[in-house]
């Protein structure tokens, strides 16, 4: 069966490292926009130089460019996906509708002083892009990625003032899409205060056995 997959929620709140066990667990491609936005950064290419402004800025990727770039991804699968970090608002959402059928949402919440927490101390592998935390998920070697040993690095845009515009950003043009699918039916709470295991439990328990 094929089965597409949202992941919403605020940034921060462990959306991406779910989404890497589920992707594991399901065999379905994990879909990252941001990850996907920072490798056209580092490698400079035309969408990356266009994107890099906006998400230097914790600002929004203009809808067009994302939303050809979600596209191709997802013209090439014959399996589901889980997709993180798209849609960001009403306008990709509705674009989304036109060329992929979703089944379920997954909204992941958690208190805004736990996404700050999560936030500053994150770190990701620059190759990659596995996530670690300093104090919850902490690498076995510091600063070193346990799956691939390259070098782990705190994002440009987990700075207090970056961040805080991020949060922003989802609280004006993200979160109402949390109507737009109860609308339609698809979506689920997914309370995301507990650990990336208790997170994982919670979805499974939505998505059903993987085989
Ligand atoms: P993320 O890794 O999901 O937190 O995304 C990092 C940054 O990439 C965001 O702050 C935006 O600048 C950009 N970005 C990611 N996904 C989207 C999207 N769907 N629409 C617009 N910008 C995006």
């Amino acid at each position: 069966m094929i089965m597409n997959v949202i992941l919403l929620g605020p940034p921060g709140v462990g959306k991406g490292t779910v989404a890497k066990k589920l992707s594991e667990r399901y065999k379905m491609p994990h879909i990252s926009t941001g990850d996907v936005l920072r490798k056209n950064i580092a490698e400079q290419t035309e969408l990356g130089l266009k994107a890099k402004e906006f998400v230097d800025s914790g600002t929004l990727v203009p809808d067009e460019l994302v939303t050809k770039m979600v596209k191709s991804s997802i013209s090439t699968l014959s399996t589901g996906f889980f997709l993180d970090g798209y849609p960001r608002n009403l306008a990709q959402a509705k674009a989304l509708k036109t060329f992929s059928e979703i089944h379920r949402v997954l909204n992941f919440s958690a208190s805004e002083e736990i996404i700050i927490e999560r936030l500053s101390g994150r770190r990701t592998c620059k190759e990659c892009n596995a996530i670690y935390h300093v104090k919850n998920i902490p690498p076995k070697k510091e600063n070193v990625c346990d799956n691939c040993g390259s070098q782990l690095y705190q994002r440009s845009d987990e700075t207090p003032e970056i961040i805080k515009e991020r949060l922003n950003v989802y609280e004006n043009e993200t979160k109402p899409l949390i109507d737009f699918y109860r609308a339609e039916n698809s979506l689920s709470d997914i309370d995301a205060t507990q650990n990336v295991e208790g997170i994982v439990a919670q979805c499974v328990e939505i998505l059903g056995a993987s085989d």
